[in-house]
């Protein structure tokens, strides 16, 4: 597995180079509160090579306010890599526009470099770097169970994981078990009534999915993992406790906390599940993105 790096500035930024915007498209619905774009991008580097679960980082012009030269973050790559008309390395990302709220003043300022992202036009050319970390890898077993669970954006790299195993790993007889979380049913990403890039494989024996939803989306509730979860609670523990199985989990941070509240309810105290992440977390079964 990889190596993890915690924080952004330790990163290598020095092999820098440029991409042209392809295209970009808003895919959430417009109804939606929810700015999630996807970018298309032709990297002007022919020999560049990306693996599958890898992130590449964006450095946008800083803001002069806070001093910045640069502005560096990172975004999962959202779809296998292909080349596009001119030849050249051709990658997706999807980034969702945000903004953070000072925790002092309670202001709200746009995110630096989402907004960036988002305001770009086909045709316009920016600094990237990278690919960083090894994310999430296929199992050396071919018939493991994957359980995947993704929130929000976090479903980037999860797109490209699945389409990989059935596009390109014929050996694959595993399962997928794809739990997708998301406030309402306008930001499920790749997973909406105008756009569905699962639904090819729902005809599978060997690939479900699931939606957890917030109860009350306007009011900010956490999403219900209890219940997408803990229904299906006895199959995942005995898969939990399966050699075999392989959980991988991307989106933010403060899935974590609310996984472990889920997931101690199924094995019946916080203790038997706390024991039961770190066998799979030390057998490398349980791999985290979040961000
Ligand atoms: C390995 C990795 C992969 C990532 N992949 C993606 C990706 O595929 N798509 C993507 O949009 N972002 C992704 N991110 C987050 C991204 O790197 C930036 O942090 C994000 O775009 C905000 O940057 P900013 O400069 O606009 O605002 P910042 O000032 O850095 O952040 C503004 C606020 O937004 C919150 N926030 C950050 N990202 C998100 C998000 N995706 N959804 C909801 N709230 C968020 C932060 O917690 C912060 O409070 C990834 C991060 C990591 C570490």
């Amino acid at each position: 597995m990889n190596t993890a790096v915690t924080h952004l500035e330790d990163y290598d930024t020095e092999q820098r180079f440029g991409a042209t915007i392809v295209s970009s498209e808003r895919i959430t619905p417009e109804a939606s509160d929810v700015e999630v774009r996807e970018l298309t991008l032709d990297i002007q580097q022919p020999d560049f090579e990306l693996q599958l679960g890898q992130s590449v980082g964006v450095i946008s012009p800083g803001t002069k306010e806070f001093g910045q030269k640069h502005h560096f973050r990172l975004y999962s790559v959202a779809d296998l890599p292909e080349r596009g008309a001119s030849g050249l390395p051709r990658i997706k990302i999807a980034v969702r526009r945000v903004s953070y709220v000072d925790k002092y003043s309670g202001e709200q300022y746009p995110g630096v470099s989402s907004n960036y992202l988002c305001d770009l036009a086909a045709g316009d050319t920016i600094t990237m770097a990278g690919p960083y970390g090894l994310a999430f890898e296929v199992p050396e077993e071919m018939d493991a169970n994957l359980i995947l669970i993704g929130t929000g954006t976090g479903i980037a790299p999860f797109r490209a994981f699945v389409k990989h195993l059935y596009q390109n790993v014929p050996e694959w007889k595993g399962t997928i078990t794809l739990f997708y979380g998301a406030q309402s049913g306008l930001e499920l990403l790749y997973m909406n009534d105008e756009r569905d890039d699962f639904a090819q494989y729902y005809d599978s024996d060997t690939f479900e999915a699931f939606k957890a939803l917030s109860p009350r989306p306007t009011w900010a509730a956490p999403i219900d993992w209890d219940g997408a979860l803990a229904q299906r609670g006895e199959k995942l523990w005995s898969l939990l406790g399966q050699p075999n199985t392989y959980v991988y989990v991307a989106g933010l941070e403060k899935m974590r906390g609310e996984l472990d509240v889920a997931f101690s309810e199924i094995a019946g105290s916080s203790k038997k599940w706390a024991r039961r992440r770190a066998e799979l977390v030390a057998g490398g079964r349980w791999v985290e993105l979040l961000y």
